[in-house]
């Protein structure tokens, strides 16, 4: 996947350098600098630094255990051959020493982060609450748990990942919470009691939206704003 993506790259790379000098202008355009940002790797510089720095050489992309990193390409407008994170495919698991910062040679990925608490992707917003098994107190089952498999899931970080959504099936759902991989993850985000008699997901200001829960809510009740605090986010919601 990873050769693909670099592959796509330099097959349009003459593209992709009009693209990104583009993408420059555009970042400087109030409208889209209004319009989302999206999620970059733990430790990623603030987007203007990140784009100007970035060198597009994808080791971060080859050294996340969990595949979690893919590179923008042409067809996805700016930043063309930059990381980025797609939670509700695959979130970042906050790995304790980061090979991911570890491996960037530019700094982009900045090397001052050293604790998973210190990350600041973003913030995890529950929408779609209508939905969540847990409010409804509906059980896991094999089906909506399916989307783990599609993964390759190579790596033994990813074979412990599949363990630990398996052990939910025939429970109630309280996947999101469980998974959440901060030290201290009830700083996080908790279950509360519902109006239906089940238990509901609930962020609370720790949260760095690494993308985790994201992933792996079985029916996408758990979004990810990017470039966001838990602050500025709930305090504007
Ligand atoms: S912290 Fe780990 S899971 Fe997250 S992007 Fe970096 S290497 Fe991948
Ligand atoms: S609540 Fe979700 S997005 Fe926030 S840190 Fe935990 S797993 Fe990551
Ligand atoms: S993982 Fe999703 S469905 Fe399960 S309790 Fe959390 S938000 Fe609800």
């Amino acid at each position: 996947m990873v050769k693909l993506q670099r592959r796509k790259f330099i097959q349009y790379s003459s593209l992709g350098a009009l693209s990104l000098f583009a993408g420059f202008g555009a970042l400087s355009s109030p409208y889209l600098k209004a319009s989302k940002f999206s999620l970059r790797p733990p430790g990623a510089l603030e987007e203007d630094k990140f784009l100007a720095s970035c060198i597009k050489c994808g080791q971060c992309v080859q050294v996340c255990p969990y595949h979690t990193l893919k590179l923008f390409d042409i067809f996805q407008g700016y930043g063309v051959g930059t990381p980025y994170v797609e939670a509700t495919n695959r979130g970042c698991y906050l790995c304790e020493a980061f090979p991911c910062v570890l491996a960037c040679p530019t700094g982009s990925l900045s090397h001052d982060l050293n604790k998973q608490n210190e990350v600041k992707m973003g913030v995890a917003v529950v929408r779609n609450l209508d939905k969540c098994l847990g409010f409804n107190k509906k059980k896991v089952d094999k089906k909506s748990i399916s989307a783990i498999y599609k993964h390759k899931n190579t790596n033994e970080q990813e074979q412990e990942l599949i363990k630990k959504v398996e052990s939910f099936e025939g429970k109630n759902c309280t996947i999101c919470a469980d998974v959440c991989p901060l030290p201290n993850p009830l700083d996080a985000i908790i279950m509360v009691d519902s109006i239906k008699g089940g238990k509901k997901p609930k962020i609370l200001d720790a949260c760095v939206g690494c993308g985790a829960c994201a992933e792996l809510c079985p029916t996408n009740v758990i979004e990810i704003e990017a470039r966001i605090s838990y602050e500025e986010y709930y305090q504007n919601a």
